[in-house]
């Protein structure tokens, strides 16, 4: 096997740390984990070192000028980046090393290791609705984070076809299944020629699931 960098993106609710904490688990001899840093807060139940570094910004972009980096991006006002130190850790145990970042990150991480020594998936559950609903049910943002994390989702459709594979995330477990074996496999671009009529129609329906929540955020303020 050859260990490789594995980039997990997908809308915000898609299910990439979901995916990723149980290709980890499932397979701990075989994957290993970039924990990132972060300036956002905590959560209830994060903790620092294993969830995120949580770090000041000014301590963050002290380590972009002193080159610690892979990659850093910005989103929702907070800055979020890869250090090379998690990566290579990984790499040098001879494991895959599984990074759950965004679309910015992942474009950068494709520039510095080109397929084979990386690939990436982004992830979407086939149904823009269930989206939505997973995010909404994790109670983890706000309906104001939850109304940018929406919005931003159809920038990060744009940026789907540019990956190099896609997959589904409705049934976990066959999710977690094709990330394996996308892995272990011959890297490069897989593409279906339905996949860009189905991402183009997918950001339409992200666009009428945003209104959905429109409407009802303001039928329940009237
Ligand atoms: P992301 O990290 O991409 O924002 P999460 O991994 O947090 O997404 O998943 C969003 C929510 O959906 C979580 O509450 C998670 O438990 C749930 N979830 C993820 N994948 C599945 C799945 N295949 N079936 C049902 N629920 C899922
Ligand atoms: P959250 O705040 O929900 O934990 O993460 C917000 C977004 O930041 C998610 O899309 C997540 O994948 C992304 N993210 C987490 N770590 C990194 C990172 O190291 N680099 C980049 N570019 N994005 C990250």
């Amino acid at each position: 096997m050859t260990p490789r960098i594995t980039v997990l993106s997908a809308p915000s609710g898609g299910g990439k740390t979901t995916i990723a904490r149980a290709v980890r688990d499932q397979h701990p001899d075989r994957f290993g984990f970039s924990v990132s840093a972060t300036t956002r807060k905590p959560r209830e139940g994060e903790r620092d070192g294993v969830d995120y570094h949580f770090q000041k910004r000014t301590q963050f972009l002290e380590g972009v000028g002193a080159g610690k980096f892979l990659e850093y991006a910005e989103y929702g006002g907070e800055l979020y980046g890869t250090l090379k130190s998690e990566v290579e850790k990984v790499l040098t145990s001879g494991k895959h090393v599984l990074l759950d970042i965004e679309v910015e990150g992942a474009r950068q991480v494709r520039q510095q290791y080109a397929p084979p020594r990386s690939v990436s998936i982004f992830i979407l559950p086939s149904d823009p609705r269930v989206l939505l609903d997973r995010l909404r049910q994790r109670k983890s943002e706000s309906i104001d984070q939850i109304r940018w994390r929406l919005d931003r989702a159809g920038y990060e459709m744009e940026q789907a076809l540019s990956f190099d594979r896609l997959i589904r995330n409705d049934d976990l477990a066959t999710a977690v299944t094709e990330v394996v074996s996308i892995a272990d496999g011959s890297a490069g671009r897989v593409r279906d020629e339905k996949d860009r009529e189905w991402i183009i129609n997918y950001g339409r329906g992200l666009q009428r699931e945003a209104q959905r929540l429109y409407d009802e955020l303001h039928h329940q303020k009237g």
